[in-house]
């Protein structure tokens, strides 16, 4: 292990039973060395439960999934709905505004709960452990792991190391050891999973604090990635999303710059997979060949998730955002030229340091142009640990927010426009796990081709049995709003599928690290919590 890269800071936790509000204090290195190599088994955790709690990105949302695997893989079941887990895992991002004490706060609630249960154990990685590292349990005291971005492998040893030490681990390597595609993964879904392709960013977005905790870009092998396609598909996944922080430079770091275009190819060869998606595309990157595989490849979906940022060349420039908006326009239009029917979702950064007014209409300009099918809008504020958080001109916090107010409508109203041509068309959606509101409306929801949100009505659908979600339904719009659609009419199709079938017995994938075998089906306890929202990968100020 190298000393300079590897810092594993163990300090003291409570006792089991003790008051969990202890002081801080560093212990010698002898206790760290001697558990600095272990790795054996884990052989104290059978029976006990883990909870996953997610923050911020898709990314996030799949490193828990292989998190729940890794836990699995060393003995932990599930907690079950509404139970106290045994070990509660923060899975937490650094990008949103005051996620960290967003995060004290969600420790302190657990706190009493910890007291109460000798033996629990809190653990919190993600990038904001990776930001914070030992200011965490500065903090907050009664955590015992803190794991970072590039050790995700390491949680049930350092969970086990903290038990036996009765001493939290801080543990925070500086660059990638792993990849975390090669660690087992315990899937949320039995009809649409996701596949890394590359984790960490080159680019050096001002506002964006991914480069300095996610490192520099490293990309899997197309092999590796196409044998986990193929597994999910092997499995009755129907839909896979390959996921990276710039897709388009797929293939960078072994020097083939059209890799991205090609691997799409290649998805389309896999039998059984019937809708492959990805985020998020970077402008600068994107190319005529992505374009071309996109058209021509029939399991490709006609969605496009091509972040904006800004209409202004000035703040694109202050961004370090390397295209021009008459680029990205173009982008659009090739796209529409070969898509036709493609649904361009976009993300926006109000309030920009040194935006001015003319700048913010330019990227009005842009949007009302685009007839973008949705947006994630975001009001800057400045992250520490960014270069935009050092620009002098920040805009006063009023008129970033009445910003957003007025691009919030301009895109509601575009998209809704956008959503309302959809009206009489046949869609055909993939059918999801109830949403919040299906049962008060008697409707069921999932995703059109091109990635809209369908609220449809099952009722009357042609023959007698029952539609599941991991489903495949064709029905015909009938409403729209800005951001979903309502199909109230009979569907005019239900095809039941293998996924339909493993989501009804309750069965989700459980893949092995990549290609090491088959993947297996369990019945998992609960499933991983998302805490808020996935944001899009890329990008989120
Ligand atoms: S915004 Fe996206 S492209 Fe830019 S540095 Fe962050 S992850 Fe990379």
């Amino acid at each position: 292990m190298d000393g300079e890269a590897f810092h594993t800071v163990p300090v003291d936790a409570p006792e089991k039973g003790r008051s969990v509000i202890g002081s801080l204090s560093l212990i010698g290195s002898s206790v760290a060395a001697a558990w600095a190599d272990y790795s054996g088994p884990v052989t104290s955790s059978l029976a006990r439960t883990y909870q996953v709690r997610t923050y911020g990105c898709q990314m996030n949302v799949h490193d828990s999934e292989r998190l729940a695997g890794l836990l699995e893989q060393a003995g932990y079941a599930a907690a079950g709905e509404g139970e106290q887990a045994d070990v509660v895992v923060f899975n937490t991002c650094a990008v949103r505004e005051n996620a960290d004490n967003k995060l004290y706060g969600n420790l302190g609630m657990l706190a009493p709960a910890k007291a109460a249960r000798p033996g629990m154990q809190i653990a919190v990685g993600g990038c904001l452990a990776q930001k914070d590292r030992q200011t965490i349990v500065e903090r907050a005291p009664w955590v015992d792991v803190v794991f970072g971005t590039h050790n995700v492998g390491s949680l049930p040893t350092l969970l086990e190391r903290a038990r036996h030490n009765e001493q939290a681990q801080v543990e925070i390597l500086e660059s990638l050891q792993v990849f975390p595609s090669s660690l087992p993964a315990r899937r949320d879904s039995a009809y649409s999973g996701w596949v890394s392709i590359s984790v960490g960013c080159n680019n050096t977005c001002t506002f964006c604090i991914v480069p300095s905790l996610r490192g520099q870009q490293a990309d899997r092998r197309p092999g590796e990635v196409l044998a986990e396609v193929q597994m999910l598909a092997d499995d009755g996944v129907l839909e896979v999303t390959l996921l990276g922080q710039n897709v388009n430079s797929y293939g960078v770091e072994f020097g083939d710059r059209l890799a991205f275009g090609k691997l799409l190819r290649a998805c389309g060869d896999i039998a059984g997979l019937e809708r492959v998606r990805f985020t998020s595309p970077h402008p600068k990157d994107f190319t005529a060949d992505v374009i071309e595989a996109m058209a021509q490849t029939p399991n490709v979906c006609h969605q496009l998730h091509m972040p904006l940022q800004s209409g202004s060349d000035r703040i694109l420039k202050s961004m370090r955002r390397s295209y021009r908006s008459g680029r990205y326009r173009q982008i659009l239009a090739d796209v529409r030229t070969a898509m036709p029917d493609a649904a361009i979702s976009t993300d926006i950064i109000v309030g920009f340091p040194g935006e001015t007014e003319q700048d913010f209409i330019e990227t009005l300009d842009v949007v009302r142009d685009a007839e973008f099918s949705t947006a994630f809008t975001f009001q800057y504020s400045p992250r520490p640990g960014t270069p935009a958080a050092e620009l002098p001109d920040q805009v006063p916090p009023e008129m970033v927010r009445d910003r957003y107010q007025r691009l919030t409508s301009v895109v509601e109203e575009s998209a809704w426009v956008d959503n309302r041509r959809q009206i009489g068309r046949e869609v055909e959606v993939l059918v999801a796990a109830q949403g919040r509101k299906d049962g008060a409306t008697d409707r069921m929801s999932g995703r059109a081709r091109d990635g809209r949100l369908v609220h449809f009505s099952p009722a009357g659908a042609a023959g007698q049995q029952p539609i599941r979600p991991g489903d495949v339904v064709t029905t015909v719009v009938t409403g729209a709003a800005p951001h979903h659609l309502l199909a109230d009419g009979p569907p005019t199709s239900h095809r039941r599928t293998r996924a339909g079938d493993r989501h009804q017995a309750g069965e989700r994938p459980t893949t092995p690290g990549v290609g090491l075998g088959m993947p297996g089906l369990g019945r998992p306890s609960a499933p991983v919590v998302p805490a808020t929202a996935p944001t899009a990968a890329c990008s989120a100020p």
